[in-house]
């Protein structure tokens, strides 16, 4: 794949006539360099900026993935409890029994909406 390669080693395109760095496409069908006044058909940089954005898209997917695992790890009873850090009124809370019985059990809470943990020993 020539064209991912070439769009992924340079950060921008260059007047095929001075070879200065032309401006960002904009709404006109052509991009004048700066330098030289040479005119370029932006319908050439069409297939790097598609390209482009199909990677971007890879990466946002992955992302989203991330976060929908972090997201399971969440799970049990939600339940009305003000975050100390953000003040979101929903916490999601787990218990773990401790070693010993007769230390009781230790309920943990995590903020559904900035995943801060608290916790607290019952
Ligand atoms: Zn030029
Ligand atoms: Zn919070």
């Amino acid at each position: 794949m020539d064209a991912a390669s070439t769009c992924f080693c340079s950060e921008s395109d260059f007047c095929s006539d001075c070879g200065s760095v032309l401006p960002p496409p904009g709404v006109q069908d052509t991009v004048t360099c700066l330098n030289c006044g040479h005119r370029t058909q932006v319908t050439e940089f069409l297939g790097k900026y598609v390209q482009r954005s199909i990677m971007f898209n890879k990466l946002d997917t992955i992302a989203l993935s991330d976060e929908s695992d972090e997201t399971g790890a969440l799970k049990g009873p939600l339940i009305d409890r003000r975050c100390s850090r953000c003040g979101c009124e929903k916490m999601v809370y787990h218990t773990r029994q401790m070693r010993s019985a007769d230390e009781g059990q230790t309920v943990f809470y995590t903020c559904v909406q900035c995943r801060f943990q608290e916790k607290e020993d019952s």
